[in-house]
C-alpha cells in the first residue's frame, strides 16, 4: 500500500487526480477501523493531516462561516458552539472524547453513512460543501444534493472536500438522537431542527431513517406557514409537524431498530425539538 503525504492542498489535489484509487484519510476513525477489520484494503492512502489549512475556520465576507474539512469535533464544540449550536450538539454525541479529538465533519461527509450524526444538522442549517479537484476547480454543493445513496456521495474520485460553509444561527437549533444507550452509540435515528425567525423559515434534517440523510421539506413548509411566530405554539401544529417528519422518512428494519420504531421516534423528536426551540424563541429570540 502506498502512503501519500502531501504538504499542500494543491499537492493533495494533484495526488487525487493522479491516483483515482487513493483513499483520503483525515482523523482515520472510519478508515483505520475498516482496515483493522480487513473490510477494506486501499491500494493507497492520502493523508490530509499535514495540510493545516483544513483545520482552520474563518468568517466569509457575507457573515457565513467556512469551516475546514479537517476541524476535529472538539474544536467545533469549543470554538463554534455558540454560532453553530445544532452542529455542536451533534458533535457532542459522536463517539468518545478520543473519537471527538480525531474525528471530523469532513470525514463524516466523506463516509456519507446515513447514520452519521452531522448530516442532520448540516441539512437543517443549510450547509454547503466546498469540494475541489485539480481538473475542474471548486464546486459548491448544497448538503441536500451531496448524498446520493447508502454511504455514497456525489464527489468524483479526483475531488476532495475542502470545507463546509454554513450561516451562523439566527434562531434556535437542536439535534436529537435515539440510540441503544446514551453514549458511544450509532444512531437508531436522529433529527435536527433549525428555526430562522427573521425569515420565517424552518430547516430540518433526518438521520438514519432513509438510504441517505434527508430533509423533511413538506414538514418545513408546513411549519413555516402555520407557526404563529409572535404568538404561542399550537399543539395541533406541533403534532402535524411530527407527523410530516415521520412521513418524510423511509426507514428499514435492522439490528438497531425497526422501521416502525424509527418512524415513531422521529415524530417524537420532531415535536420535542420544536418545543425546545419554541421555548428559546419565545424567551429571548436567540439560539440556546
Ligand atoms: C468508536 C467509534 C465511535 C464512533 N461514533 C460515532 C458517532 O457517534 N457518530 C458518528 O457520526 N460517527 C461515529 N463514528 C464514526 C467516525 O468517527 C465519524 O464518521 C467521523 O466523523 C469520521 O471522521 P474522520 O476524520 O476520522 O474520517 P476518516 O476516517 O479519516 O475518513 C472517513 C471517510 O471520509 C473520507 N474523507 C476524509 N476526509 C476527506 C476529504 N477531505 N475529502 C474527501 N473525503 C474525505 C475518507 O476517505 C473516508 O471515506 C465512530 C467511530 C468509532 C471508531
Amino acid at each position: 500500500m502506498d502512503f501519500l503525504r502531501p504538504q499542500t492542498w494543491a499537492d493533495a489535489l494533484a495526488a487525487a487526480a493522479d491516483r483515482p484509487d487513493v483513499v483520503p484519510v483525515q482523523g482515520g476513525t472510519d478508515v483505520m477501523v475498516e482496515m483493522n477489520f480487513d473490510l477494506h484494503r486501499p491500494t493507497a492512502l492520502l493523508d490530509l493531516n499535514p495540510i493545516t489549512e483544513l483545520t482552520t475556520w474563518e468568517e466569509n465576507p457575507d457573515g457565513s462561516l467556512r469551516v475546514g474539512a479537517g476541524m476535529p469535533y472538539v474544536r467545533i464544540i469549543a470554538e463554534l458552539g455558540d454560532r453553530l449550536p445544532g452542529i455542536a450538539q451533534a458533535a457532542r454525541t459522536v463517539g468518545s472524547p478520543q473519537i471527538r479529538n480525531r474525528g471530523t465533519v469532513g470525514g463524516n461527509l466523506g463516509g456519507a453513512s446515513p447514520a452519521g450524526d452531522l448530516h442532520a444538522p448540516l441539512l437543517a442549517c443549510g450547509a454547503i460543501v466546498e469540494a475541489e479537484s485539480a481538473a475542474r476547480g471548486t464546486r459548491m454543493i448544497p448538503a441536500d444534493q451531496f448524498y446520493v445513496g447508502v454511504k455514497r456521495h456525489c464527489l468524483e474520485p479526483d475531488e476532495l472536500i475542502r470545507a463546509f460553509h454554513v450561516p451562523p444561527a439566527t434562531g434556535p437549533q437542536y439535534f436529537s438522537k435515539v440510540g441503544t444507550r446514551n453514549a458511544m452509540v450509532i444512531a437508531v435515528c436522529s433529527f435536527s431542527l433549525a428555526l430562522f425567525p427573521a425569515e420565517r423559515r424552518v430547516g430540518t434534517g433526518i438521520g438514519s431513517a432513509a438510504p441517505t440523510p434527508r430533509r423533511a421539506t413538506a414538514a418545513e413548509e408546513f411549519l413555516a406557514a402555520e407557526l404563529d411566530w409572535d404568538g404561542t405554539l399550537d399543539d395541533a401544529v406541533a403534532r402535524r409537524f411530527g407527523d410530516l417528519v415521520r412521513e418524510a422518512a423511509s426507514p428499514i428494519d435492522d439490528v438497531r431498530g425497526t422501521a416502525d420504531y424509527r418512524r415513531h421516534a422521529l415524530a417524537v423528536m420532531a415535536r420535542r425539538t420544536l418545543a425546545w426551540s419554541w421555548r428559546d424563541h419565545r424567551n429571548n429570540g436567540e439560539a440556546a
